[in-house]
């Protein structure tokens, strides 16, 4: 049985967390002001120890990661959400870019000799584009490489082209399968709390959209990621919120297979006066989270946005996942990190190592595709 160490008992002593502790020693599910306790205790190193019993429990020292690309397929995006890097642009502003199926096939082609499992799709809420340029993107896509796994289109997206295009979120999805989705990414969920999120992206997908369009995904039988952007405006409390509300739906649907909070960078945003969260607050939310999602697989350290070396450590955080090898991530950069565009995997193996976990290269569905 998987205990804690004498050093971290007496850590959880010292936070007086000893009940909480109990509780998870017993894999019984904290409440919200158990969440509420650990993120606003000083104690990081009692809350650390919690998550990483909870992570060992689960993994051992498993450590997943993939071999993926990024493909941002247009940065135009009628949205205005005040924390945006990426987008935010008109068709034909400068720095405005839609590729042709061309342009986004050819970063596949680019890689046609190197081993890759997953392109992951992200992109702006372009109002100048029909139906079936995503459609057509799958397609084209999975011609070239019919072995990738394509993971794409955030809930906002899919909410975004229901209403656009007069569809069901089902309707939406379904196309979306057909042409070759495989599964979801996490992103657009922010913080669900309404104060929060009316001064965030007040334009986009509301908090009971974002859940229908992943509890739709789960029904339809497609198995998605979530996400939470935090460090910016949000309260302990919300975050904690945002926390149980995925609880709830993973009750409900079991759909979801990762959750990866999302650090909040400043630059070239308006939100450039705030400061950004400290290591500690990040390693926290790590942890609080692997301990509040009892019900969720994974817990992903997104490595472009958290910086290597911190995501190196919050493998004794509660982080079983670093993600992958993100060659063209986008969307971080332009907000200010200063993390590389992509990892080798050799680089992954690596820290993996260096931080005394062993490395397991997966796919996006959590298949073993080696032990490294
Ligand atoms: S976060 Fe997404 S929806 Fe919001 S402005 Fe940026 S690209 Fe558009």
């Amino acid at each position: 049985m998987i205990t804690l160490s004498p050093a971290s008992e007496r850590a959880v002593d010292r936070a007086g967390l000893q009940a909480i502790a109990a509780k998870v020693l017993a894999s019984e599910r904290l409440s919200f002001d158990d969440g509420l306790t650990l993120l606003e205790s000083s104690e990081l190193a009692a809350v650390g120890a919690l998550a990483n019993l909870a992570r060992e429990r689960r993994h051992g020292d498993l450590t997943w990661f993939n071999r993926n690309l990024h493909i941002n397929a247009t940065n135009v995006c009628e949205a205005s959400c005040i924390f945006c890097s990426f987008a935010r642009l008109k068709t034909g502003d400068p720095a405005a870019y839609t590729m042709s199926l061309e342009e986004a096939v050819g970063r596949l082609r680019a890689l046609r000799h190197q081993f890759v499992t997953e392109v992951h799709i992200v992109n702006g809420l372009n109002p100048d584009l029909p139906f079936s340029y995503y459609t057509d993107l799958l397609q084209a896509l999975k011609a070239e490489r019919p072995d990738l796994h394509i993971k794409g289109f955030t809930a906002v997206e899919i909410h975004y082209y229901a209403e656009k295009y007069s569809m069901t979120y089902a309707d939406v999805l379904t196309a979306l399968r057909d042409a070759g989705l495989g599964s979801m990414p996490g992103g657009g969920a922010e913080i669900f709390a309404a104060r929060a999120r009316k001064k965030l992206c007040n334009d986009k997908v509301d908090t009971e959209g974002w859940l229908q369009v992943h509890r739709t995904a789960h029904q339809l039988g497609m198995r998605s990621n979530c996400t939470m952007l935090y460090g910016s405006i949000e309260r302990p409390a919300e975050r904690i919120d945002h926390m149980v509300r995925l609880r709830e739906l993973q009750d409900e649907t079991g759909g979801f297979q990762t959750f990866i909070p999302l650090k909040f960078h400043n630059e070239g945003n308006r939100l450039a006066k705030i400061q950004e969260p400290t290591d500690a607050d990040s390693l926290k939310t790590l942890a609080v989270s692997r301990l509040m999602l009892d019900n969720i697989g994974h817990i992903k350290a997104y490595w472009p946005m958290l910086g290597v070396q911190l995501a190196q450590l919050s493998l004794g955080f509660g982080v079983d996942d670093l993600d992958g090898t993100v060659r063209e991530e986008r969307i971080y950069h332009m907000a200010g990190a200063k993390t590389p565009q992509e990892l080798t995997r050799a680089e992954l193996v690596a820290l993996i190592r260096r931080a005394g976990r062993i490395p397991v290269e997966r796919d996006t569905l959590y298949r073993v595709v080696a032990e490294a």
